[in-house]
């Protein structure tokens, strides 16, 4: 039996949920996440957590825990372009391992002045870092094989009907049923999100876009391939993308040793349910250019094409996030990590507000922040996909002829652009903003451009604070509170803020960074951080500190 009351009530465990449930249970609030699943993702799905994802980790406690998951510790993380993995190579990007990653991150700067660099690894394996996390804190209880069917508002509470499912038979039990009372729901239950459909909340955006490759149904072969690193002549990738007319299909790594997840467009004559174990080991085959054993562990389908935002991310006391609110086509990798920062901006709203820190207006701040995002995110996931699957393999582009190799360099040259543009993201990472925001207090500044590939490091209230490396070896963001942060880089001392924080009851840690380099960085005497380490606020001293933690509390 689930508890019947609970403060905050999430259906769906994938990273949205998980990550929220993280959030939520480490600030002490009551949490039920139920999801109708057995457990936590069994297929690899998503492979890349992009840096910023990682410096929440960081924030969390356990980056280093997630960088040791997946791939060896010196498997280089390399994009390779091929005509099929034991032919021609095309082009190569060449990435970090993840023991390079934790030595190169500390003297990078510019675009990549960061607290971790991105990882590869499968989903399935950060669900279960997040699962364990959650389920270790003592208000959260996670339960499985159990789904939200409905909800109603009831006064100032949610009634959610919670019903068990016979995972055996894929079925609702009969009669299984409780009800579950919440201050506040969220659905993390995905593309075909119940509480979406419920709210009659509609995604907006694009759908059904078709391409040679990337635009159409997918069909995605887990599969071991014992003799790969022996048998294919090239040197070892994370990502591994074929170009030819026969197959196109990219294939990451999952574990270095032979696993891999092969995701091919299906062609219009081939329909997932008429192809046998036997057809998915050969379209493996096809890809690799080489009749090596392919032994199936599992096989899925999905749809490439979509870049879809919800209308709206909630409604009263109910709210949506991760791919209930945004779906994407995977180019660029940014689904599960859109969804990791839905997670972090909700979860410390909703703990403010049900700890009386905060007023319920906060939380109209969510959608306001996030859906803006996820816009554009989507939007460069598009771009990405449009770049990859609308460039075609020319006739001869497998040919031993001078013709041939002529192709396979223009290929090459096209690839080498393509995916710097996709795997070199900075940019969108770390760019991504709140201007406009009623929890930002602008201070007229403007924020610098919005790029892909490059990010510019700025404290203009809204963003990614700036971050340098101290001398003992810590990020700064290390040195930040579990909630709100003053940094204190000049001669003001920040006392009227102190004295706000304290009256408001929020819990703000002083931080004095004494550096020439971090106060020309932020380009001011102080700097407030909200709990999900975006700069809320900067300026030398301020009268003014009260009026300006009321706003960013929604009280103003
Ligand atoms: C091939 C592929 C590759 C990808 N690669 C990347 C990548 O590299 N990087 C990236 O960022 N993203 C990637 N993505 C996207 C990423 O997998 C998703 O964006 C991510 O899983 C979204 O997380 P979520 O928690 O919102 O939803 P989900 O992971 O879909 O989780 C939803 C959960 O809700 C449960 N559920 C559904 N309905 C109910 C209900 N009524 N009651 C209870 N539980 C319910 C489901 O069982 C499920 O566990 C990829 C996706 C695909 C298909």
């Amino acid at each position: 039996m689930l508890p019947g009351a609970t403060s905050v009530l999430i259906a769906g465990g994938g990273p949205f949920g998980l990550m929220l449930a993280l959030e939520l249970g480490r600030r002490g609030v009551a949490v039920v996440l139920v999801d109708q699943d057995e457990g936590t993702a069994v297929n690899p799905q998503a492979h890349a957590t992009q840096a910023r994802t990682m410096e929440h980790f960081r924030r969390l406690g356990f980056a280093d825990e997630i960088r040791a998951l997946g791939l060896p510790a010196d498997f280089p993380t390399d994009v390779a372009y091929f005509t099929r993995f034991a032919k021609h190579e095309l082009a190569r990007i060449a990435l970090p391992s993840s023991s390079e990653a934790k030595r190169m991150v500390r003297s990078l700067k510019g675009s990549w002045s960061a607290a971790e660099l991105p990882h590869r690894c499968a989903q399935k394996f950060i669900e279960q870092v997040l699962r364990r996390r959650a389920e270790a804190l003592p208000g959260v209880t996670i339960r499985y094989s159990m789904r939200l069917s409905a909800f109603r508002a009831a006064g100032d509470r949610v009634e959610a009907t919670v019903e068990a499912v016979d995972n055996g038979k894929k079925q609702v039990g009969d009669g299984e049923k409780q009800v579950v009372r919440c201050d506040y729901l969220v659905g993390a239950d995905g593309a075909r999100s119940t509480v979406r459909q419920q709210l009659g909340i509609r995604y907006g955006g694009e759908t059904g876009v078709v391409r040679d490759f990337v635009g159409g149904r997918m069909y995605a072969v887990y599969a071991r391939i014992p003799e790969f690193y022996r048998a294919v002549p090239h040197r070892p990738a994370w990502m591994n993308v074929c170009f030819n007319r026969e197959r196109r299909a990219f294939m990451p790594a999952v574990d270095g040793k032979g696993a891999f997840t092969l995701h091919t467009q299906l062609r219009a004559h081939e329909h997932e349910d008429r192809l046998s174990v036997a057809d998915a080991g050969a379209m493996v085959q096809a890809a690799i250019g080489a009749r090596l054993e392919v032994q199936v562990l599992a096989r899925d389908t999905w749809t490439a094409g979509h870049s879809l935002v919800a209308e709206r991310f909630g409604e009263g006391r109910v709210f949506i996030g991760g791919d209930a609110a945004h779906l994407f086509t995977p180019t660029g990798g940014l689904g599960y990590n859109t969804a990791i920062e839905d997670a972090v901006n909700l979860g410390w709203k909703l703990a403010a507000v049900l700890e009386n820190r905060a007023a319920p207006r906060l939380l109209d701040s969510y959608e306001v922040e996030r859906r803006p995002l996820a816009v554009r995110n989507t939007g460069y996931a598009k771009r990405f996909a449009d770049s990859l699957g609308n460039y075609q393999p020319v006739a001869e582009i497998e040919d031993d002829t001078p013709q041939g190799e002529a192709a396979r360099r223009k290929a090459g040259q096209y690839f080498d652009a393509h995916g710097r543009a996709e795997f070199n993201i900075p940019g969108i990472t770390f760019g991504g903003r709140y201007d406009g925001s009623p929890a930002v207090a602008p201070d007229g500044t403007a924020a610098p451009p919005d790029s892909a590939n490059t990010y510019v490091p700025s404290a203009c209230p809204g963003g990614r604070p700036p971050h340098l490396w101290l001398e003992d070896g810590r990020s700064l963001f290390d040195l930040f509170g579990d909630e709100w942060t003053l940094l204190r880089l000049g001669k003001a001392d920040g006392q009227a803020f102190i004295g706000a924080a304290r009256n408001a009851a929020i819990d703000l840690k002083i931080v004095d960074m004494q550096s020439e380099e971090a106060r020309e960085l932020y380009e001011a005497d102080l700097a407030l951080i909200r709990p999900d380490q975006i700069v809320a606020w900067r300026g030398n001293e301020t009268g003014a500190a009260g009026e300006i933690l009321r706003r960013l509390t929604g009280h103003g």
